[in-house]
């Protein structure tokens, strides 16, 4: 695990302004904007995001006296104007099965984020089947099936090493003569052969695609927020492999708060479905910008 992200100290901004909280108000010059920049950028928000964020502060303030708290204040609305657009669940679409792809690094909380979502759908009222299409990883495998377990949702699994794409194409025959909502495809996430990685993918894609040509509906990025920067090139390499239609940020809970969400959110504009807030079946909260916002200008 990377460490702690500075941000996760608290009071960034009122270090940044100068004052202690609640205290002197102080002229919004050249000097505070900048130091204001550095600790967005600290924040893990990406320096044109930060940059922009700054810019946006000296509209309404430059000049001006003024205090912390409307600073933070100020600030988290500039923060909850770029992070309101991208905040959108998991679309439902009418169709069965809908087939929702879930691609990531390993370790990222792929198979943790499965069976939460799974649970959630079942609790919706939806039928849900899920194929564990990580067949590489045995322990992988064992995850997803415990997690199914808990969610009281099918796992489909196929002999470790076995073609994950055949797999996807009984999931698929498995979910439609169920008649099974949605069907939740994990993938292999071996990016250190990242050319393998993606013709697995694409051969899933392309089976699947057999069919139901419109498949797969969703193809959801699981990104850990405890990598920082990281996740801006893993969606960058992961858009290239695969056709990302939305986010899911895991590990909010801990000592990240998720800054590099602000960034992804300005540069790339995917929608954040929902973020993974502990390693319990309850643990996936949808995205809440106006308190994302908050907790990160703390
Ligand atoms: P995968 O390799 O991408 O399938 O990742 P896993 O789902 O196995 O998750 C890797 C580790 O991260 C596991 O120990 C999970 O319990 C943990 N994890 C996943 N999501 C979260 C989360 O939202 N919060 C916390 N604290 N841990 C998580």
């Amino acid at each position: 695990a990377a460490a702690p992200a500075p941000e996760s100290r608290p009071g960034f901004i009122a270090r940044a302004f100068g004052t202690k909280p609640g205290e002197v108000k102080r002229v919004l010059d050249d000097a505070m904007l900048e130091s204001l920049e550095e600790v967005l950028i600290q924040a893990d928000m990406g320096v044109e995001t930060s940059i922009k964020l700054s810019a946006r502060l000296a509209e309404g303030h430059f000049g001006r006296r003024v205090g912390t708290r409307e600073i933070k204040e100020a600030l988290a609305r500039e923060i909850a104007a770029i992070l309101t657009p991208v905040a959108r669940p998991l679309p439902i679409y009418a169709k069965r099965p809908q087939v929702v792809l879930v691609v990531g690094v390993n370790g990222s909380g792929k198979t943790t984020t499965i069976g939460k979502l799974a649970s959630q759908l079942r609790g919706a009222g939806k039928s849900v089947v899920i194929a564990a299409g990580d067949t590489f990883r045995a322990a992988a495998v064992e995850q997803l099936q415990v997690w199914g377990s808990r969610a009281g949702v099918p796992v489909m699994t196929a002999p470790q090493g076995s073609d994950p794409a055949s797999l996807a194409f009984d999931a698929m025959v498995r979910a439609e003569a169920e008649g099974a909502d949605m069907l939740l495809i994990d993938t292999a996430g071996r990016l250190q052969n990242r050319q393998d990685l993606m013709e697995e993918l694409a051969k899933i894609v392309r089976v699947i695609r057999k069919k139901d040509p419109q498949a797969p509906h969703n193809t959801v990025l699981v990104l850990d927020a405890t990598t920082g920067q990281n996740a801006l090139s893993q969606v960058e390499i992961f858009r290239k492999i695969a056709d990302v239609s939305g986010l899911v940020m895991t590990k909010l809970d801990g000592t990240a708060k998720g800054g590099v969400l602000v960034a992804l959110a300005d540069r790339f504009g995917l929608p954040i479905h929902a973020i993974g807030v502990g390693e319990s079946i309850d643990d996936l909260a949808p995205f809440d910008p106006d308190e994302f916002a908050r907790a990160l200008t703390g």
